[in-house]
């Protein structure tokens, strides 16, 4: 039986997990102990994902979270490393970009112990984000490196990393997206809770460091909000505890219009009902993005630039800079809602998971 140590604590890693950690269960010849460091540990940030999905609850919580970037990776790194050396697993397997990754990848490789990166090879080529650093140090140690699709097995490849690590299994948001896609329904769930027509709303999501933490961006994104909901149609908004925070002590709260609609983080299964039956996504996740072609919406992302730059090829994502006037960022979600974008197949065929199992197996 071969031990593997899965290290997460961020929204996205608990359901990129879900798949993967469900096959593991059925393995015959895979074993898994979870980490969760407590990067996210509100019950909806966190507990609703793994009740929701079927994971296992993790055995050890570590509950570290808060602080600046180096303070909370290093006290990861401490608690990490206590776990490592008392499981002694044979493989450490981590996800996407966090600092729950690299406190991971980091302390695995220290110990000598081979470490699986689902979702590597992604890049933005903007070093200011603190998730391209922690992608590239982790990439660097790690053992497998399982990539989501061509563009980013092509970035490593660029970077000098052996074909022989590279294993592109395709993308485990889109087989999760398949499992609870064809199950979410137009009517009842959270659209009649919040009084939305399937196709007249837009689904909006932002926490991510650049927008949220400079004052002049997050004003412009709330403006651009409010004057779309008002003159377009109206949007619902769940809010990430880092935004909510942030518009609450900009005083941003009280401005917004009343068709933009507050909402707290909601379930996943929620989640993929709002995504699916909107008439436009509007954000800055790396999930999100994706999850709107799953489903087949056309998304805006209020970014400066994307990892997942083949749906943007495709037209089904348009960058939109938020430091951009209002009127610029209006009209485009305007254009974004009419656009009929060209069919592209670029994350596998659902089976991410199971490949990688395999070759954790092997
Ligand atoms: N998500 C969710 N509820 C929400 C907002 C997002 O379940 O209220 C899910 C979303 O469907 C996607 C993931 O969280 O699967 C994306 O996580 P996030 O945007 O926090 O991180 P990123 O993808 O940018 O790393």
């Amino acid at each position: 039986m071969k031990k593997i140590l899965t290290v997460l604590g961020a929204r996205p890693q608990f359901i990129k997990a879900s798949v993967v950690s469900t096959q593991i269960a059925d393995s015959s010849s895979l074993d898994e102990v979870i980490v969760h460091t407590g990067q996210h540990f509100d019950a909806n940030m966190s507990d609703v994902f793994f009740e929701e999905l079927g994971m296992r609850t993790p055995k050890y919580q570590l509950n570290i979270n808060g602080g600046a970037h180096g303070e909370m990776t290093g006290r990861m790194l401490i608690e990490v490393e206590k776990v490592v050396l008392s499981e002694r697993p044979d493989i450490v397997l981590v996800y996407g970009d966090t600092n729950s990754t690299l406190a991971g990848a980091l302390v695995a490789s220290k110990l000598h112990i081979p470490v699986a990166h689902v979702e590597a090879g992604l890049r933005s080529r903007n070093l200011k984000m603190p998730e391209e650093i922690n992608r590239i140090l982790t990439d660097r140690i790690s053992t497998w490196l399982f990539t989501p699709t061509e563009s980013a097995t092509k970035n490593l490849l660029q970077e000098g990393v052996s074909e022989t690590a590279i294993y592109q299994v395709g993308d485990v948001m889109y087989d999760v997206a398949l499992q609870h896609g064809a199950k979410v329904s137009p009517h009842g769930g959270i659209l009649e809770q919040l009084r939305l027509n399937p196709k007249q709303y837009i689904l909006v999501t932002i926490h991510r460091a650049e927008n949220t933490d400079n004052d002049t961006v997050l004003r412009r994104i709330v403006e651009a909000l409010s004057s779309t909901a008002n003159s377009i149609m109206p949007i619902v908004w769940p809010v990430h505890p880092r935004t909510k925070g942030r518009l609450e002590s900009l005083g941003l709260l009280e401005s917004i219009s009343a068709d933009v609609l507050l909402v707290d983080p909601v379930g996943y299964l929620d989640m993929v009902q709002l995504e699916k039956h909107s008439s436009l996504v509007v954000t800055d996740s790396g999930g999100v993005q994706k999850e709107a072609f799953f489903h087949g919406v056309p998304c805006v992302t209020l970014r400066e630039e994307t990892e997942w730059v083949e749906l943007v090829e495709a037209g089904w994502n348009q960058l939109m800079p938020p430091t951009s006037d209002v009127e610029t960022i209006r009209t485009a979600m305007r254009h974004a809602i009419k656009k009929s974008p060209i069919v592209v197949f670029p994350y596998g065929n659902g089976s991410a998971a199971h490949e990688i199992i395999k070759e954790l197996e092997a």
